[in-house]
C-alpha cells in the first residue's frame, strides 16, 4: 500500500474508534510493517560484513512495544540512561544485545551493566579510571572508549558530536590526546572496542565515513602498539539523515555502506566485529502525528489552524523551523486527503507561548474545523518523546497493521490520564509546603 493510503486507511480507523477526536485530539502512530522493513533494509545492506549487531537508538523511539517489535526484527539496542536501560530489559532485550552510552554515565550505572553483562562505551578517561574500580572480576561485559575523530559539523550544530568542541568522547586531535588513548589501551587488555558518533541528522554521509575511518585507523593504531589483535570490535554509531521532504527513503542504509566502503575498505572485510547505532532511519518515516483542527482563526489576515500537534509533540520544529521543518498534510474528518487549491495558513499548536507554530505561512488546503492535520515522517523523536509544557497529556500511540485486507490499530501507549500528571507533578506531596 502506498504510504498516503495507509495514513488515509489509519485515520479512517482512529475517528471511528474515538481514538483521535472528541478527547483525544492528538495522537501518533506506527507503520509495524514499515519498521520491520526498514530493519530488513538495514540488515540487507551488511549482509556481506560477518559479524555486526544492529543495535536500535532506544531515545529515537523509546515505547516498550516498538522496542519488542525491533527485538523480534532482530535488532539489539543502544541505551543513553537508566530508564533506556529498563525499557530494553522490559521489551525483552537481553543484555548481551544491548550497549549502554550514556553521556555521563553514574557509578550506579556502570555497575549495573557491568553486573549485569551489557555492553559499556566509556566517554572519557576518567571514566574508564571509574570502569578499574567498579568491574566485577569476570564481567561479561564488552567494554569501550567513545573517542571524537573531530571531523566537524553538518549542517545542524545541535545535532553535530564530532566538532572540535564537543561534548562527546575523547578529542582525539587535543594534544598529547591518542597518546593517553594508546596507554590506556595499553593498560586495559580487556578494552577492546571503540566508539564514534559522529553526528546525526544534517551530518552528509562523506563526513560520517570521514569519522568513521579515522577510528578504523585507530585501532589499527593501537593494535600495533599494544602488539596483539586486542581492538576486536568497532561501534560506528549511527546518524544516518532523513529526507524529510518527501516519501522516498534517501540516503539508504546501503548508500551509507557504500561510502563508507569507499572510504576505508578494511573497516568492512569482517577483521573487526561492527556495532551499528540507528535510531531516526529506522523509524522517523515509519510514524506520523494526527490531530484535529479545533478552531480555525485569522490573525493580522493570516489564517491559522489551531490543532494539539504543538511543541509538546514537534518541541524541534517548533523551536528550530529551519533545521527541523515537517511535511504536513491537510485530511477531511473521514481521513481523506484534502485536494482543494492550497492557501498559505499556520497551523499552531495548544501552549501558551506565542511560538508554538508547527508550520509558518503553509501551502495547504483550506483548513477547518474538525478537518486532521497529519506531521509526517515523525515516528522517531517526535511523539515518543513529548515535552511536559502547559501539563499536556503524552497522547496515545497505535501501531497501524494490516490483517486481512483490513487496517487495524493496536495501542502501543495509552493516552496519558490527567490523575497521572496530578501524580507526577507532586499529587501526593499536595500539603508539603503548608504548616510552620
Ligand atoms: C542519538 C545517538 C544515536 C542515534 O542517532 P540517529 O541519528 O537517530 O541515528 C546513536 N548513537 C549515539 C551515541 C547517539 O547519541
Amino acid at each position: 500500500m502506498l504510504h498516503q493510503e495507509k495514513v488515509q486507511a489509519a485515520l479512517r480507523k482512529a475517528t471511528t474508534e474515538g481514538v483521535l477526536g472528541e478527547g483525544h485530539p492528538v495522537a501518533g502512530f506506527i507503520d509495524v510493517q514499515g519498521v520491520r522493513d526498514s530493519v530488513t533494509a538495514l540488515h540487507d545492506a551488511f549482509a556481506h560484513v560477518p559479524d555486526v549487531l544492529h543495535a536500535f537508538a532506544v531515545k529515537a523511539c523509546p515505547l516498550v512495544p516498538v522496542l519488542r517489535l525491533l527485538a523480534d526484527a532482530g535488532m539489539g539496542c543502544e541505551v543513553a540512561s537508566p530508564g533506556e536501560t529498563r525499557l530494553a530489559l522490559a521489551a525483552g532485550f537481553t543484555p548481551e544485545r544491548m550497549v549502554l552510552d550514556s553521556p555521563a554515565k553514574t557509578r550506579a550505572e556502570i555497575r549495573e551493566a557491568l553486573t549485569l553483562g551489557i555492553a559499556l562505551n566509556a566517554d572519557n578517561l576518567t571514566e574508564l579510571d571509574r570502569v578499574d574500580a567498579l568491574r566485577p572480576q569476570h564481567s561479561r561485559s564488552v567494554i569501550g572508549l567513545r573517542v571524537n575523530p573531530q571531523v566537524g559539523a553538518g549542517t545542524i550544530a545541535a545535532m553535530s558530536t564530532a566538532t572540535h568542541h564537543s561534548k562527546f568522547g575523547v578529542a582525539l586531535d587535543d594534544p598529547g590526546a591518542r597518546a593517553r588513548v594508546l596507554e590506556a589501551f595499553l593498560r586495559r587488555p580487556w578494552l577492546t572496542r571503540l566508539h564514534a558518533h559522529v553526528g546525526s541528522q544534517g551530518c552528509p554521509l562523506p563526513l560520517i565515513a570521514k569519522g568513521l575511518a579515522a577510528l578504523h585507523r585507530l585501532a589499527e593504531d593501537i593494535n600495533a602498539y599494544v602488539g596483539r589483535r586486542q581492538v576486536t570490535s568497532l561501534d560506528l554509531g549511527g546518524g544516518l539523515p532523513v529526507n524529510f521532504s518527501d516519501d522516498t527513503t534517501m540516503p539508504t542504509f546501503k548508500d551509507y555502506v557504500r561510502v563508507l566502503a569507499d572510504a576505508e575498505p578494511a573497516l568492512l572485510d569482517g577483521r573487526y566485529e561492527l556495532v551499528t547505532e540507528f535510531g531516526r532511519s529506522l523509524l522517523a518515516k515509519n510514524g506520523f502525528t494526527a490531530a484535529v483542527v479545533e478552531y480555525v482563526k485569522t490573525s493580522g489576515g493570516r489564517r491559522i489552524a489551531l490543532t494539539h500537534a504543538g511543541a509538546q509533540v514537534a518541541t524541534r520544529t517548533v523551536f528550530m523551523p529551519e533545521a527541523w521543518p515537517v511535511r504536513i498534510t491537510g485530511h477531511a474528518p473521514d481521513g481523506v486527503l484534502k485536494t482543494t487549491p492550497a492557501v498559505p495558513q499556520d497551523v499552531a499548536g495548544p501552549l501558551c507561548f506565542a511560538g508554538d507554530v508547527v508550520a509558518h505561512e503553509r501551502l495547504l488546503p483550506e483548513l477547518s474545523e474538525g478537518d486532521l492535520v497529519v506531521l509526517h515522517d515523525t515516528g522517531a523523536y517526535y511523539f515518543s518523546a513529548p515535552w511536559a509544557y502547559n501539563s499536556l497529556p503524552r497522547p496515545g500511540v497505535y501501531g497501524v497493521l494490516h490483517r486481512a485486507g483490513d487496517t487495524v490499530l493496536v495501542p502501543v501507549r495509552s493516552p496519558q490520564p490527567v490523575e497521572e500528571l496530578v501524580e507526577e507533578s507532586g499529587g501526593c506531596h499536595a500539603e508539603a509546603l503548608l504548616g510552620p
